[in-house]
């Protein structure tokens, strides 16, 4: 079977694979470059944090587990994923009530987490810096983080090797379902396929509007939304961290060779991708104060760079994956949590294009609830707080 791919970041890279695996003929269509659209500025922590309803929370859970089975396969230490946990606090009264409440929900699903004292903390990350008095800490020890860039590169390599083919530059500006397959109008000519799959992140509403189903994403555009986060890449540091920590004032992961990534999400309302701060403005120095007040080793850092990164947010919030109208030729990938759920996508994708057969996991995030629906209600922050 011929099978196009709209889009070369985590998800497409994904289903490219997965599809390639299973013997599939993959080209993909990859308008400016692999990692150009949201997957090349992501936190990327894997994690089901604040993930609801339940089968959304089920869903992100086998995504993490998905890593872990791919990471098998890929050495002893994969280059693309670690896997070390995450710490996480609150420091006031109503931050506390709120982890307690989520901390005991996680419970409640027999999701992997336990509270750590202050000293069991500093064993795991020994330049932790916990000025307030804080004494319980959550501890998630089957979360980790991957590194985009080498887990594309692990998707898309193993699928290169299996002959998938690479068209970049090449801008798709129309799906059109034909009596034997798919029509695929590019900028500068045409190719055919037996079905295509619509893994275009944040221009998702653009493709699939061109394929006659419109399904609606939140402007990813719309400063100060639930949509942009602002992230602060370090210079090289000499920090001993080797995990997610995610703090009331800070998140921060390794980004590897000594770098650190930091987020500071009440910094998000400021954050417009079409005047981006400089890393010499004061959300820069916020971000490096909240940095060297939580780790030790951090003293003269400085933003290499500092981005607004733009998420893949269809408009209930919610992952979208499934075939548009009833031919089974035109399917699409969209989500939020691209990262955590980028490997179980592309694999469960590729079965239901390749076999036709449903998977029950797909059952609550099919795309038919959101085909042409307009006026749905801004998504809010608040929603998205302590969820990635
Ligand atoms: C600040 C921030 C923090 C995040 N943190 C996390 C986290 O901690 N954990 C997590 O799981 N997720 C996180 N995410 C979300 C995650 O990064 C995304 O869900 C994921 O990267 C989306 O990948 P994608 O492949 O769907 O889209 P993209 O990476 O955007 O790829 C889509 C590709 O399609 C191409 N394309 C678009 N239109 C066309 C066209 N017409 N023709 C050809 N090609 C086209 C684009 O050029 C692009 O390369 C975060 C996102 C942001 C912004």
């Amino acid at each position: 079977m011929k099978i196009a791919v709209i889009g070369l970041g985590v998800l497409g890279a994904a289903v490219a694979r997965s599809l390639a695996l299973r013997g599939a003929e993959v080209t993909v269509f990859e308008r400016h470059a692999p990692l150009a659209g949201t997957s090349g500025t992501s936190f990327a922590w894997t994690n089901s944090h604040n993930k609801n309803p339940r089968s959304y929370h089920d869903l992100n859970v086998a995504g993490m587990a998905e890593h872990a089975a791919l990471a098998q396969h890929s050495g002893a230490a994969p280059a693309w994923f670690v896997r070390n946990g995450n710490l996480e606090w609150a420091e006031d009264a109503a931050g506390t009530e709120r982890l307690a409440a989520s901390v005991a929900e996680l419970l409640d699903r027999d999701y992997p987490v336990r509270w750590i004292t202050r000293q069991q903390a500093r064993e795991l990350v020994p330049d932790l810096r916990l000025a307030a008095p804080v004494e319980h800490i959550a501890h998630y020890p089957d979360e980790g983080h991957v590194f985009p860039a080498l887990l594309v590169s692990r998707l898309w390599g193993e699928a290169r090797d299996l002959g998938a083919q690479l068209r970049c530059p090449a801008r798709v500006v129309g799906i059109a379902e034909t009596a034997g397959g798919v029509r695929i109008e590019l900028s500068d000519g045409s190719a055919d396929a037996d079905a295509v799959v619509i893994a275009a992140g944040r221009w998702t509403e653009a493709l699939t509007a061109a394929a006659g189903h419109r399904v609606p994403v939140a402007d990813p555009d719309a400063a100060g939304t639930a949509t942009v986060g602002l992230l602060g890449y370090t210079n090289p540091l000499p920090a001993r961290l080797d995990r997610v920590l995610t703090t009331p004032r800070l998140n921060v992961r390794p980004d590897g060779a000594g770098r650190l990534i930091v987020q500071g999400l009440d910094l998000d309302a400021d954050a417009d991708p079409a005047a981006p701060p400089a890393v010499d403005g004061h959300h820069a120095a916020d971000l490096i104060r909240r940095l060297t007040d939580l780790l030790a080793g951090t003293e003269g850092a400085r933003l290499e760079s500092l981005r607004v990164g733009q998420r893949a947010l269809p408009a209930d919030g919610l992952t979208v994956a499934g075939f548009l109208g009833d031919t089974a030729r035109v399917y699409t990938l969209a989500t939020h949590s691209g990262i955590t759920l980028g490997p179980l996508l592309g694999k469960l994708a590729a079965r239901e294009l390749l076999t036709g057969s449903p998977e029950d996991v797909l059952a609550d995030f099919r795309p038919g609830r959101l085909l042409g629906r307009t006026g749905l209600p801004p998504l809010q922050p608040a929603r998205f707080a302590g969820q990635q």
